[in-house]
């Protein structure tokens, strides 16, 4: 609502004396925890993208349903049926229709298309199910069997989609598995595949990745904690779907909530080669350092296919993902592409581990095309403007995508966006300084927040401009500027709700899923507190296969460096399943490890009595993890030597980490 300015000359005296009455000015505002409807700015944002884009273009819907031939009718259950772990008639029935006024109508449309759930049929001898999880699984009919390409992200999930294809195609065994890379969403399922002792017994062929386990494992270890309590907020893992809540990923619909595990390969592409795996020929093509640390391509000439992996699909990707992980290098990722152009253009399907395929080979090569200048145009415009002094905020704001990329829907940011992307470019080159000295040394965030709020007048005024803002639709600065407000006084209610309003409007608007998500999780802890966690990725499986080094890497991690400070301890550990023994030395708050006896590496390190601990690998993922400590281990399966109070002093100094963190408050 807005009033024309002679009602406005009349009802300010009113406000005044009504805000005096009421000794708060910021009365003027509802203020709830309600949500908001969108706002006419909001509105105005939406407006501008259904002129901006072609909505009647429905290519990619035809390209959905291609091939169809079944579809999941209830919710997957978990195996006793007492948890649900996908439905894949709830997302679909909540993004049914027009796009709401709470809801980007770019955001919407792909949302409605990454609902499309069932069994759908690629070309001659390749079927993928899509929809029933994050990413996409594909069958290919091999000579005796099923050829699987990426095994979803649980058991149960995959379980479903390998019934679905035996039940409508063929039913036939599962001969090979390839993982195309190294993140959860295309292996976690492995054992809804095939057992754990089919899978050990070397009879199904599992090809992946160079590195591709330790990768796997490790990405998710070392800042674990951390990028697990920022995954709820992008994958609103715990948030309610709807028009008010989160809509999806932009890559898939959701994350289900099953077991997960990994599989050693028993094949590892670490250069382009051919291999016949089941009879079928199968080129693949080795792309690491981009989407994921490592990750392959694959062309199968029999039906002129091109498997894209996670390097094509239909949305702009992201160069640094908001969960929070190592930057991407954009250039690389579109090297990639121009080297799978070179090979394989004259594909006739390009078919993903993610969204619907593309079919034609004129279409093929377009999106290839496209997908390629997408990346290469982040990275190089990113460039070119840190070289003319721009910052990452600067940078961000500055850069347009070219025209014709921007009106294909596959270039746009529903998962990565332009900003996030740009910022990401700049941080792989220049690192988070910007070079201005006012911002070498900041004051931390509640420090800083307290004496903004003091020097701009106090709450009472900040919160009274915001609201003035907030009416005019100014929400990047009121986000920003409340934040501060919420900093320095974290139980200001009217402050929480107001922020809680501003980041609702900045999710509707947003075109970007994880933006959306971030936003709306980010209103419902200001408005009711930090919920449980969602559960960890962690799996047994999963745990059994991360190597002694890296756990202790991650032991090294937990040091609480003052706890640590006067401590000075050498042990020895065994890891008796394994035949390997370290070497731990805890001194300067800061713990190695070597397989030298530190009388080996030099006299200097040399002590006399090391205590020495055995036990099962395990056992050790466990205290590793923080999952127990020294004094919890069941110790008639743990042998120790020398003085055991040193195993003490150590775990007197090791952090365990909360699964919760606050982001949105201090
Ligand atoms: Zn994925």
């Amino acid at each position: 609502m807005f009033y024309s300015k002679k009602v406005f000359y009349l009802i300010v005296p009113i406000l005044t004396l009504s805000s005096l009455l009421s000794c708060t000015r910021a009365s003027r505002y509802t203020f709830s925890n309600n949500s908001k409807p969108a706002s006419r700015y909001t509105l105005d944002v939406h407006k501008e993208i259904t002129q901006e884009l072609n909505f009647d273009d429905d290519q990619d819907f035809k390209d959905s349903q291609k091939g169809f031939i079944a579809k999941l009718e209830g919710p997957i259950k978990s195996k006793d049926g007492m948890k649900e772990i996908f439905d894949p008639t709830k997302y679909p029935s909540l993004t049914q229709g027009k796009p709401p006024e709470t809801v980007n109508p770019s955001l919407w449309r792909q949302s409605q298309l990454t609902a499309i759930n069932g069994l759908f049929r690629v070309s001659d001898h390749i079927y993928q199910v899509r929809g029933i999880d994050l990413a996409n699984v594909s069958f290919i009919r091999g000579k005796k069997g099923w050829i699987i390409i990426d095994p979803l992200m649980t058991t149960e999930t995959a379980k479903t989609a390998l019934e679905l294809v035996r039940k409508n195609v063929e039913n036939l065994p599962v001969t090979a598995i390839i993982f195309t890379h190294s993140h959860i969403d295309h292996f976690g399922g492995v054992y809804g595949m095939a057992s754990k002792q089919e899978l050990e017994s070397g009879k199904i062929q599992i090809i992946a990745p160079k590195d591709f386990v330790y990768e796997s494992v490790s990405e998710n270890v070392i800042a674990g904690t951390a990028m697990s309590r920022r995954a709820e907020y992008m994958y609103a893992r715990t948030l309610d779907f709807g028009p008010n809540g989160s809509v999806g990923t932009g890559l898939g619909s959701y994350t289900p909530s099953g077991e997960y595990a990994i599989a050693r390969p028993t094949i590892t592409i670490d250069k382009d080669r051919r291999l016949r795996v089941d009879g079928v020929n199968i080129d693949f093509m080795f792309t690491p350092g981009a989407e994921a640390p490592t990750e392959m391509m694959a062309y199968f000439p029999r039906d002129n296919a091109l498997c894209g992996a996670e390097i094509l699909g239909h949305t702009m990707h992201n160069i640094q993902t908001l969960r929070g992980a190592q930057v991407r290098d954009s250039l690389m990722w579109s090297k990639h592409i121009q080297r799978a152009l070179e090979k394989y253009s004259k594909a006739d399907v390009l078919f993903s581990s993610h969204h619907w395929p593309t079919f034609g080979n004129d279409r093929v090569v377009s999106h290839m095309v496209s997908q390629r200048d997408l990346y290469k145009f982040i990275h190089d415009q990113s460039v070119n403007r840190l070289n003319k002094g721009l910052s990452g905020t600067e940078l961000a704001d500055s850069i347009e995508l070219n025209k014709n990329l921007a009106k294909n829907f596959s270039s746009r940011g529903y998962y990565g966006s332009l900003s996030h992307n740009t910022r990401a470019v700049y941080d792989k080159y220049l690192g988070f300084f910007d070079g201005n000295p006012a911002h070498l040394n900041p004051l931390p965030d509640v420090q800083s927040a307290k004496k903004t709020i003091a020097y701009m007048g106090g709450a009472g005024d900040v919160l009274e401009m915001a609201i003035k803002d907030y009416k005019a639709g100014e929400y990047r600065f009121v986000a920003e500027v409340l934040n501060k407000l919420v900093f320095a006084q974290p139980k200001n209610v009217k402050a929480k709700q107001l922020l809680a309003d501003t980041y609702e409007q900045l999710a509707y608007q947003a075109e970007n899923a994880t933006w959306r998500n971030f936003y709306v999780q980010g209103a419902q802890e200001l408005r009711y507190g930090v919920g449980m966690p969602a559960p960890p990725t962690a799996s047994p499986a999963i745990l059994s296969q991360m190597n002694t080094e890296l756990l202790l890497d991650y032991l090294s991690v937990r040091v609480n460096s003052e706890k640590a400070n006067s401590t000075d301890i050498t042990l020895e550990l065994n890891i008796t399943d394994r035949n390997e023994k370290y070497y731990l030395t805890l001194r300067n708050s800061v713990l190695n490890y070597s397989m030298k006896k530190p009388q080996e590496q030099n006299r200097q390190l040399a002590s006399n009595d090391i205590a020495s601990i055995s036990l099962k690998h395990g056992q050790f993922v466990k205290l590793a993890m923080g999952m127990t400590s020294f004094a919890e281990l069941d110790e008639k399966n743990i042998n120790y030597s020398g003085d055991k109070k040193v195993f003490e002093n150590l775990n007197e100094t090791l952090d365990t980490f909360p699964s919760t963190f606050n982001i949105v408050t201090p």
